[in-house]
């Protein structure tokens, strides 16, 4: 029985080499009442949304592959940002068109350039993709020294470097002067500039208007945040018309489905409720980084839809879980990043509804008050 059990084992096709040492990329889930973990957005798009796709639902050729180069969504979405549709691309997630961007211009041989601590998935997909991916550090306080970025370019000579603006897990934004300086190094070794915006509408600049046709550089977007449409996966990007071109080759033919594409169009028709929405969100932020200071947590200055604090500064890694612990032994669940590399304590906090982070507030002035 157990030799049957082992060749059969030995017999199963086994995970390519270099990718059988990894792990998934996933965010724990924890079944608690105040769920601030993901930076999804905390209510849902308005009514007129739900039925305007499904409207477009009843009214589709289901029998029909979708269109193909999503022709609709990329007009509507370039006409928004000044960009015509041929400078626009769509996919599953903003990560699939990360992806795409690492299948068409990195892969075996090639080399990814991050900028740590950042969105673990950049690193994650150079791996998937076959690329070698290069980390380099920020300065202690975060940021990202231009000195540091354009000598790490011309040194590893990435065929993609990325930046993150707001930075995933820290919420910083790079300013405009870091891009530019780290795009002119990249050009000077050949290469592409990603910068993933996720977080963009959150913050008070965005790199779209450095993107032309004449510039090796892609900004990255998504409707899961700004738009409260992470169920739906829908991300794009704005770039060059010979790099949309070129990521048009590589994806999946007819990879966005047709319903999918009605729902990004139907979201653009509620630009106004967005921004409010937006703007409520940014108003929560300040309140919470307020409270946080007040409550003498170590805060990083965040232009996103969330906030990374040490609660207790100083304290040891261990301190950070024991605060997330006693939140969620209050139904109350943020982002447990105190173990991740040069976030020793640290917790990151989503903005949630006002009673959100009211309760998620009052929860932790109670523990830091009980220590
Ligand atoms: C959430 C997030 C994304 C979004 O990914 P989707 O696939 O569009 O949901 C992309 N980049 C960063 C940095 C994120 O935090």
């Amino acid at each position: 029985m157990m030799a049957e059990a082992f060749e059969r084992a030995a017999r199963r096709p086994r995970v390519r080499d270099d990718l059988a040492a990894m792990t998934g990329y996933h965010s724990p889930q924890v079944s608690v009442e105040v769920r601030l973990n993901t930076n999804e957005a905390p209510t849902a798009p308005p009514e007129a949304f739900a039925k305007a796709v499904a409207d477009a639902a009843v009214g589709l050729d289901w029998h029909r592959y979708p269109d193909r180069s999503a022709t609709e969504l990329r007009t509507v979405l370039g006409e928004r940002f000044g960009f015509g549709p041929e400078q626009v691309f769509c996919a599953n997630g903003s990560n699939e068109v990360l992806q795409t961007l690492l299948l068409t211009y990195a892969g075996p041989g090639r080399r990814t350039l991050t900028f740590e601590p950042t969105y673990a998935l950049h690193r994650h997909l150079a791996r998937v993709t076959g690329s070698e991916p290069v980390m380099v550090e920020r300065s202690d306080d975060f940021r990202l020294d231009p000195t540091v970025a354009t000598e790490a370019v011309a040194e590893h000579r990435p065929a993609i470097t990325f930046l993150c603006s707001p930075n995933n897990p820290t919420g910083m934004v790079e300013p405009a002067e870091t891009v530019e300086a780290v795009l002119a190094a990249v050009e000077a070794v050949g290469g592409l500039l990603v910068v993933d915006e996720a977080y963009g509408e959150f913050s008070s600049w965005s790199a779209v208007d450095l993107v032309a046709e004449n510039r090796s550089m892609v900004v990255t977007k998504t409707f899961s945040k700004t738009w409260a449409m992470a169920g739906a996966r829908l991300g794009y990007s704005f770039g060059p018309s010979w790099l949309v071109a070129d990521l048009d080759t590589v994806v999946l033919p007819y990879h966005l489905d047709s319903l999918k594409q009605a729902a990004g169009v139907a979201a653009l028709a509620l630009v106004d409720e967005m921004e409010a929405r937006v703007s409520h969100i940014v108003e929560e932020r300040g309140r919470i980084a307020a409270e946080l200071h007040r409550l003498g947590c170590e805060v990083w200055p965040s232009g996103a839809n969330f906030v990374l604090f040490r609660p207790e500064p100083g304290a040891d890694a261990g301190s950070g879980r024991s605060v997330w612990q006693q939140l969620v032994d209050r139904s109350i669940l943020v982002r447990d990043t105190s173990s991740w590399e040069r976030l020793d304590g640290c917790l990151r906090v989503t903005v949630g509804t006002s009673g959100e982070n009211s309760r998620f507030l009052a929860a932790l002035a109670d523990i830091l008050d009980n220590r």
